[in-house]
């Protein structure tokens, strides 16, 4: 049976030209980047060329780029650099809606005596950037705040709130794991301290994660130790990955508008497709302000984990709301921070493509979701009440 991978935003397949770019450096180039013979310095080089290649993503110069081992560090990294250098504020300002990266730290510096504001969302999962002015105050460290969110897609106004906090000089971190590479990002025109980016969500491996730390902003290193990256982040680099991760950021950006064009249009023919042949269904987030290959979709009336084991036996791969993140099933913190209905939010799908899907994926899943919606509904003791009532108003 063949996979088809639809859960991208979870993680993505190493694309071939980046495990090209990096077997070398995982079998004979293998000298270490900090030492000072030949051998070692041409890891160096390659090391500073990965980092000319993701700061060219995000339009940044390749100093400000420091690498770490994933987005959670990068994450953790910003907040906790927030923290150290200003150590007289104890506010932090974030959204309902971040992944756990940020909110469970925030969590736990709130059991050290830091306080968080928890910005809310609308129904349609969109931030009021009038609400983060009248949050800030002058025991802000930092607003932390994702340029895209993880599960419905949703794209928050990250160019407006960066200008605002700029003039207010309030240190802005943003969480831009799932914008990189799915939309244009430019640090010259969006003013951020501080912004996150992961390589496995764009075709690196897993384990590589970077942090863009704009000239002039003050930073302390979380990981501790040697002088690697300039003394900003402690432990001998992981040179096959970083240069696996410059690989995939230059193929992100220089293939950047074929691909946001054929995602957009994958993902609108899944889309449409299974709210024209599933009832009861609806998308879940603002569709005027979305990643183009993300959509989340509800299924009313029954289980999204009992929906995923049916598209697993045909080999189809997605996530649910619930279990996406934390692995539990406790309802998606995103959805009901939407105050997305409660039948809605169990029932909930997120499909994520990428430049590896094809039109064939998109006919498979098409074609079995809707005997797989209708079996799951008659099994569904809510499911068959809202079958029945269906019927009916049919009749009348
Ligand atoms: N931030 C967001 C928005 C994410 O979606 C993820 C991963 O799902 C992370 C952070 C964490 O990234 P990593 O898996 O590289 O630690």
């Amino acid at each position: 049976m063949t996979t088809i991978y639809l859960d991208n935003n979870a993680t993505t397949r190493t694309a071939p030209e980046v495990l090209e770019a990096m077997t070398p450096y995982l079998t004979e180039l293998y000298g270490n980047p900090s030492s000072m013979h030949t051998f070692g310095g041409q890891v160096h080089k390659k090391i500073e060329d990965a980092r000319g290649q993701v700061a060219a993503l995000i339009n940044a110069e390749p100093e400000e780029i420091l690498f770490t081992s994933c987005g959670t560090e990068s994450d953790n990294t910003a907040l906790m650099s927030a923290v150290e250098t200003y150590p007289l504020k104890k506010h932090l300002i974030t959204t309902r809606v971040e992944h756990p990266a940020v909110l469970n730290l925030c969590h736990h510096l709130g059991r050290k005596g830091f306080r968080t504001t928890y910005l809310p969302v609308n129904a349609l999962g969109q931030l009021d950037p009038a609400a983060l002015d009248n949050a800030v105050d002058d025991d802000t460290a930092i607003v932390s705040i994702m340029f895209a969110n993880n599960e419905t897609g949703v794209i928050f106004p990250v160019e407006t709130i960066a200008h605002r906090l700029q003039e207010q000089g309030i240190l802005f971190h943003t969480d831009a794991v799932q914008a990189a590479g799915k939309i244009p990002l430019d640090v010259k025109k969006t003013p951020v301290n501080m912004l996150t980016l992961s390589g496995h969500k764009l075709h690196a491996p897993k384990g590589i994660g970077a942090l863009y730390v704009r000239k002039g902003t003050r930073f302390h290193p979380y990981i501790i130790g040697g002088h690697q990256e300039h003394g900003r982040r402690a432990g001998t680099e992981n040179a096959a990955s970083i240069i696996g991760f410059g690989k995939a950021a230059e193929l992100a950006r220089t293939n950047h508008l074929e691909e946001i064009t054929y995602l957009g249009r994958l993902r609108d023919r899944l889309e449409q497709g299974l709210l024209n042949s599933c009832p009861h269904t609806r998308v879940n987030g603002d569709i005027a302000s979305r990643l183009p290959n993300t959509t989340n979709i509800s299924f009313e009336y029954i289980e999204g984990e009992a929906i995923l084991l049916r598209l697993n036996e045909y080999g189809i791969c997605a996530s649910s709301g619930s279990a996406c993140t934390s692995g539990s099933l406790e309802p998606s913190h995103v959805l009901r921070a939407m105050g997305v209905p409660y039948t809605a939010v169990h029932g909930s799908i997120r499909f994520s493509l990428s430049r590896y899907n094809s039109e064939k994926d998109i006919d498979t899943v098409l074609e079995v979701m809707p005997n797989i919606i209708q079996e799951l509904r008659e099994l569904s003791p809510f499911g068959r009440d809202m079958q029945a009532n269906s019927q009916v108003q049919a009749k009348e």
